[in-house]
């Protein structure tokens, strides 16, 4: 990690692993900022100097089961050897070039086999750099392509506990919460649907179309999988309701696929389960495998056409930085060939254990409700509900202990592993969260490291 003898702040090689993280959280404490942090009490963090598979590695080399894929976004594993060779291979021939006026292949083979991938009817595809801008890009694409039209539909309907983003447009759509209650009136107001894990959400589109639906543009969801707000599996008929719903009222379908796409849920898009296609398909966290960031909105021709004029204002004016980089394209393009190969066994092999795990959880005191969908598992502690409830808290602090990264939603403990997870490893997952269910809040015993399967 410090082989760049040049940088004057860094320790020098062969510094004991003790200095190297007093050295590391020497700069973190006097000058980052970390996300979704209390700085004032959060424990200090965890320096980690290396990954592989589904294993992270602290500065003493004691390691640590990755079992939420770091924030949902490794899908085949750490360091990937093929997509760490295509991104070195393309950082030295092509780094970035300005998207506009401008094109390269990684962009542009990227784009057609992910259109070769994608439920039919997608057949754009728009860069950007995160999940966020990939919701944004989608809501200003439904809006503007009406407005285009010279249809004025500006609402936007979203479902409660719904997650699209923390930049403004996506926390718009995103359900109300301690997240975003101090930016309420800088929100623009949003329809807001039942949960299908919970309500009528079909009736209550219908409602919503019969009293305003000349002015709806677009339903958004999360899929079925609510994740952010609290891993909430949904059914698969209420996505396809949804779809009949909004096409007989012309409206759009936004599928926010940031979580569930890359075989999260099963098949490469949870729209796929349904067999549904959306107008509009946001992806981003397991784009690129997980290595680099990037952001992707798929759109219909149809929407694309709506923006094709002599008239220079039906121009989409977005556009970021970083659009298409290369490199991230680069990776994206090896992640999707690894989806091609065995992928898929080692997608349901994961499911299998879940419901193995689950099966046995299910009912156990301390145990609310047990969900699950493809790769995805969660288990509701008995326990008071909410983002700030304690008890996510003790279980992520006991489970790293142990020697895995867990990080609760709230009350909603789940593993999300990266999918070269083997059996043994997600073993371990349960049996942890099995011991803190029994009231276990001991010393640390730790995985020992990855197991030879
Ligand atoms: C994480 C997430 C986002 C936001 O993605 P970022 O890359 O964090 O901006 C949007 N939608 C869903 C469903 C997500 O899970």
């Amino acid at each position: 990690m410090y082989d760049d003898g040049d940088e004057d702040d860094a320790a020098p090689p062969g510094e004991p692993a003790d200095l190297q993280r007093q050295h590391i959280l020497l700069h973190d404490t006097a000058h980052v900022w970390h996300p979704y942090t209390q700085h004032h009490q959060a424990p200090l963090p965890v320096p980690i100097v290396r990954a592989k598979g589904s294993w992270l590695y602290d500065t003493h080399g004691k390691p640590l089961l990755d079992a939420i894929s770091s924030w949902w976004v490794t899908t085949h594993g750490h360091c990937q050897p093929e997509i760490v060779q295509a991104i070195t291979d393309q950082a030295a021939s092509l780094d970035q070039v300005i998207f506009a006026g401008f094109t390269h292949e990684p962009a542009t083979a990227l784009a057609a086999e992910l259109v070769g991938r994608l439920p039919r009817g997608l057949t754009r595809i728009f860069y950007s750099d995160d999940g966020s801008t990939a919701v944004e890009v989608a809501i200003k694409l439904s809006v503007q392509s009406f407005a285009n039209r010279g249809q004025s539909r500006r609402l936007i309907a979203a479902l409660d506990h719904a997650y699209h983003g923390d930049t403004f447009g996506a926390m718009a759509a995103g359900a109300r919460s301690v997240f975003t209650n101090m930016y309420e009136p800088l929100l623009f107001d949003v329809a807001r649907l039942p949960d299908p894990s919970e309500g009528d959400t079909l009736a209550a589109l219908d409602a919503l179309i019969a009293a305003r639906g000349k002015e709806l543009a677009a339903v958004i969801v999360e899929p079925l999988l609510i994740g952010a707000g609290g891993m909430r599996v949904w059914d698969e008929s209420v996505l396809q309701g949804i779809r009949e719903r909004t096409s007989a009222a012309g409206v759009h379908l936004i599928a926010d696929e940031v979580l569930t796409g890359f075989g999260r849920t099963g098949p490469l898009f949870a729209c796929d389960r349904a067999d549904v296609r959306p107008d509009l398909l946001c992806m981003s966290k397991g784009l690129t495998g997980g290595l680099l960031p990037l952001g992707a909105t798929a759109a219909t021709e149809d929407i694309f056409d709506a923006f094709s004029s002599t008239d220079r204002r039906k121009t989409f004016f977005h556009g970021h930085s970083y659009t298409a980089n290369p490199i991230a394209c680069a990776a994206a393009l090896a992640s999707l060939q690894l989806f091609d190969e065995d992928s898929e066994d080692e997608r349901v092999r994961i499911e299998v254990a879940h419901m193995r795990h689950l099966a046995t959880l299910e009912g156990t005191k301390g145990v609310r409700a047990v969900r699950q969908i493809g790769t995805v598992a969660a288990v509701e502690l008995d326990a008071p509900d909410g983002y700030l409830s304690d008890i996510g808290r003790e279980l992520a602090a006991f489970s790293l202990e142990q020697g895995i990264l867990l990080r609760p939603l709230g009350n909603v403990a789940y593993c999300l592993p990266p999918y070269c997870t083997t059996d043994r490893e997600i073993d371990a997952v349960y049996a942890v969260l099995q011991r803190f269910l029994d009231g276990e809040r001991a010393a640390p015993i730790g995985t020992g490291g990855p197991f030879d399967d």
